[in-house]
Order: structure tokens, then C-alpha cells, then sequence
């Protein structure tokens, strides 16, 4: 008897550390519209049961206070943000530490707010020409060679791969960046992904992720998913 009730009290005592210690899904925003693209995209986290995705295309994106609710913003998207409450919020959300994974088209978002572009995401395609620079140019279903420029969790374990995807040139792309994966292909700029600049909010951006040919290249699988992990603080 005495000993059956060890075993009762040692089960539960089991169960209460492996609830404690397993962690909780993490919350992610991801944020869409003003580009269209595949719903294949969405393929790419359908095996990935630990984050609990919330899809808010604009123009409701933002429109809450985000720090309470969400792990990570991540951004496939293409809009400028004006409303002062929703800059308001997305800044809150910076500021708090909360973590940004910025995906393609994303780099193009808010065209008129530097702190945006130069403190956080360290880059921006230019939708038009501007201070004497041109209009950044994209090129769609080229293969190019990607290869891995620093160590860092983001990239571990992902070696030299070639991708079918869309690239980007001409972006202004900041030099405090940590950048991550290179290109040699002349229709791109050189970085293609990087760790941007913000000191409070861990920021990855992601140049490639077009459509399904660069959703379903496991290398880039396994980018998306360590940039989420990392930039959440979970690596
Ligand atoms: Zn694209």
C-alpha cells in the first residue's frame, strides 16, 4: 500500500517537472498582403508543431499592442506602416526585445521610416530611385549558389546550397549588419540574408523565398526555421 502510493506520488511529481520544463509553443505573427505570393508558403510550417501561427494580413496587422500576445513577428509582407498607433505598436514590439524574421518582398516595407530600415532591418529595396541612387531590380528564376559566410546558429548545419529563387539588386543594405549567406550571381547583390543591426530585438532577414521551388529547398527550410528559433531566443 505504502509503497503504491511512492509510485502515485513519484508519477506525479514526474509529470509536474516534464510540464514545467517543456516549453510552450511559441507565438508567432506572421504578417501578410500588399504582395501576393504561393499558398504553398504556408507548406512551410506545417510540420513545425512547436510554433502556433497567427496570419494577420494588413491592414489589420498591428492594430494591437503585440508584446503580450506574440514571441515573433514574421514579416512576408509589402506595406508602408503610417498609422501612428500601429508604428507605435510595432516599435513597443522592437523595443521590448521580441524577435523579427523578415522574409523577400518584406525588405521593401515602409519605404518612409529610416528607423525602420536603418536600425532594424538593416536594408531596403527601393521601390523608387532616391538621394542619387536607383530603383532596386529583381530577376525571377535564377539558380544561384548560396554559401554560408559566418557561424552562427541561424546557418548551423547548412552548408554551400543552390536555390531556384528571385533576386534582388541595388538594395541599400546597411554595413552594421552581421551578414549571414552570399551570393556570386551577377543578377544580385552579394548578401542574402544577415543579422540586422537593432540592439534590443533580434532581427534575421531573409532575401530568398519567392515561391515554391525556394519554400520547398530543405536548406532554406532549415534557415527559416533557425532564424525563427534564434531570433525568439529559443537557440
Ligand atoms: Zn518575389
Amino acid at each position: 500500500m505504502r509503497t503504491a502510493r511512492i509510485g502515485i506520488l513519484l508519477f506525479g511529481l514526474a509529470l509536474a517537472i516534464f510540464g514545467a520544463t517543456r516549453e510552450k509553443p511559441l507565438r508567432v505573427l506572421l504578417v501578410t498582403g500588399g504582395h501576393s505570393y504561393d499558398p504553398a508558403f504556408h507548406e512551410i510550417f506545417t510540420e513545425w508543431k512547436d510554433l502556433d501561427i497567427t496570419v494577420a494580413p494588413h491592414p489589420s496587422a498591428f492594430r494591437e499592442d503585440m508584446r503580450s500576445r506574440y514571441d515573433l513577428l514574421l514579416l512576408y509582407d509589402l506595406a508602408d506602416v503610417e498609422d501612428e498607433a500601429k508604428k507605435a505598436n510595432l516599435r513597443n514590439f522592437v523595443d521590448a526585445g521580441r524577435g523579427i524574421v523578415a522574409l523577400h518582398h518584406a525588405i521593401a516595407d515602409n519605404q518612409n521610416w529610416p528607423w525602420w530600415q536603418e536600425d532594424v532591418i538593416g536594408g531596403l529595396y527601393l521601390l523608387k530611385p532616391r538621394d542619387g541612387k536607383p530603383a532596386s531590380t529583381y530577376e525571377h528564376d535564377l539558380d544561384m549558389d548560396i554559401q554560408p559566410v559566418a557561424k552562427h546558429p541561424v546557418t548551423a548545419g547548412i552548408d554551400a546550397f543552390r536555390i531556384n529563387d528571385e533576386a534582388y539588386k541595388q538594395m541599400w543594405i546597411s554595413p552594421r549588419n552581421l551578414v549571414l549567406l552570399r551570393t556570386n550571381h551577377p543578377q544580385s547583390d552579394g548578401p542574402v540574408a544577415w543579422i540586422g543591426p537593432n540592439r534590443q530585438s533580434r532581427v534575421v532577414y531573409i532575401q530568398l523565398g519567392h515561391g515554391p521551388l525556394a519554400y520547398r529547398n530543405p536548406s532554406y527550410r532549415k534557415l527559416v526555421r533557425q532564424a525563427i528559433l534564434w531570433a525568439a531566443g529559443r537557440q
